[in-house]
Formats: structure tokens, sequence, C-alpha cells
């Protein structure tokens, strides 16, 4: 049985989500850190490390530039990790995988139980729809605090859709299209976003060919569809075996 969360970024819009959802899916909320003052009645530790001794998963929605740093600290604390910041770079990525050899880790650009759904079809449509006469263009809009472009989960759909047709996705993206780019290309991935408002999270994935446009789309209403998600993956992982694991995992989908 997990004995507490500890939640990183615990003031931040997610972060506040994510405590009431510890409680309500009747765990134990050890506390948390955030570069601001928390909220009344929960412990505030003095860093990650302090954080990360004191209990057995650490969920973690901060900002891309702590991922390296978190990853190393707890990794050497030994608690879980399931971590949800958004717009990793190549080398943050390295370092959660490194981090997945010495502990249980959940990443997922999303932990809504319906966009892990629709990544899992997006592989299998890419596989099944030839890059050749399907052209694959994904679309994102969220609201106009948000950092990082394109969205997570659009980068994530864009490698469902390169998984499936066996290429890697930094070869074949197209983002931020503007001016004179020339034709589109053969097997290329288009990636377009919109900000603006207060808009959770959009996401569409065209196929569209010359006869046919076939449409996947999600709309999140409420952030607390990430954070139910993302506490149902800190009780999964909990006494899970050493590994890098994804919101598949933990909803037992075949991607
Ligand atoms: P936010 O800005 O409201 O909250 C982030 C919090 O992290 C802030 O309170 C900030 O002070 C804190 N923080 C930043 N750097 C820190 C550090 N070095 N140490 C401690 N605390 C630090 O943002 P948000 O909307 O809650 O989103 C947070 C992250 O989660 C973003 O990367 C966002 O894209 C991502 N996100 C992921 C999902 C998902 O399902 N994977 C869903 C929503 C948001």
């Amino acid at each position: 049985m997990i004995k507490g969360i500890g939640i990183a970024g615990i003031a931040g819009r997610m972060g506040q989500l994510l405590a009431e959802e510890t409680l309500a899916a009747g765990l134990k909320l050890v506390g948390g850190v955030d570069r601001v003052a928390g909220t009344n009645g929960v412990t505030m530790f003095k860093d990650i490390s302090a954080l990360a001794e004191a209990c057995d998963v650490v969920v973690d929605f901060t900002h891309a530039s702590t991922a390296q740093s978190h990853a190393v600290t707890i990794a050497a604390g030994g608690a879980a990790w399931v971590l949800g910041t958004t717009g990793l770079s190549a080398e943050d990525e390295a370092a959660v995988a490194a981090a997945g050899k010495r502990v249980p880790v959940v990443y997922a650009p999303n932990y809504s139980a319906g966009v892990t759904l629709l990544m899992a079809l997006a592989e299998r449509m890419a596989a099944a729809l030839p890059a050749e006469s399907y052209d694959a263009e994904i679309l994102e809009m969220h609201h106009r605090q948000k950092v990082d472009a394109p969205s997570g989960t659009a980068v994530g759909l864009g490698r469902a859709v390169a998984r499936g047709r066996g290429v890697r996705l930094e070869d074949v993206t197209e983002s931020g299209r503007d001016g004179h780019t020339g034709a589109r290309k053969t097997g290329a991935i288009g990636f377009a976003a919109l900000r603006g408002g207060q808009v959770v999270g959009e996401h569409s994935l065209l196929f569209a060919s010359g006869t046919e446009h076939i449409t996947l789309s999600h709309r999140a209403f409420d952030r607390r569809a990430f954070a139910t998600g993302a506490i149902r993956a800190a009780g999964w992982v909990y006494g899970k075996p050493i590994g890098l694991y994804g919101m598949t995992d933990v909803l037992g989908l075949i991607s």
C-alpha cells in the first residue's frame, strides 16, 4: 500500500488539483515543493531532495528547466517519479530515461484517459494509412499562458504517428510554417499551434488524402482530467519494477 505522495509545483494550476485528487483518491499527501509559497495546511519541503526522501512517489508538474536536476535528485532519493512537465529537450528526456534505470518512472505528455487512447489509435491508424497518400497534420489550441509549442500532447501524437509509420519524428516534422515554405513533403508530420483565452487543451489529428479526410479529436474541459490520471499513475507505479513507463502502461492499453 502506497504511503504518501509528494507534489513538485504544488502551488501551480496543476499542483493544486493534484493535491486535491491525492486526497480524493484516499492517498496521503506528504507535502510539496514550489518556488512560491504553498497553500495553507500543506507541508512545504525545502527542496526536491527532502521531498523525495519523505514520500514514495513524487508527482512533478513544474517547468522543463527542472527536469535534469529532478531526474538526478529523485532517482538518488529512491522515490518513484510521475512526470507531467512538458517542453522537455532531447537532453532532458535522456535524463528522464536515465532516472528510469534507477527508479520506476511514468512520463506522459498527457495524463487524460481520452488522449492516451487517442495516441494508441493514432499509431494504429498511421500504420494502416500509407504516408505517401495520407498527409498527417496535428492542430492544437491552449490558453494564452502556455509557454511551449507545439504542446507536449501534440508532440506525443506526432510520435505515435511516426511509430506507426516506422520513422523518427525528428526526421519528418514540419512546424511553424510561415512565408514561402515550398510544397508539403511526402511523409511529413505537420504541426500548428493556436494560443488564446483559457482553453484547457484541444487536439486534432487529421489524415488527409486526395479522396478522404479522417480526424481524431479531443477536447479537455477541465485540467482535473490530467490530475486524476496522474494520481492514478502514482498509485499504479508504486512498487512496480524499475523502468520507464507511459500512460498506456498505466491504463493497460496495448500501443
Ligand atoms: P503553473 O505555472 O501554473 O505551475 C507550475 C508550478 O511549478 C508553479 O507554481 C511554479 O512556481 C513551480 N515551479 C517552477 N519551477 C520550479 C522549481 N524549480 N522548483 C519548484 N517549483 C517550481 O503551470 P501548470 O499549468 O500547472 O503546468 C505545469 C507543467 O505541467 C507545464 O509544463 C505544463 O505544460 C504541464 N502539464 C502537463 C499535463 C500532462 O497531462 N502531462 C497537463 C497539464 C499541464
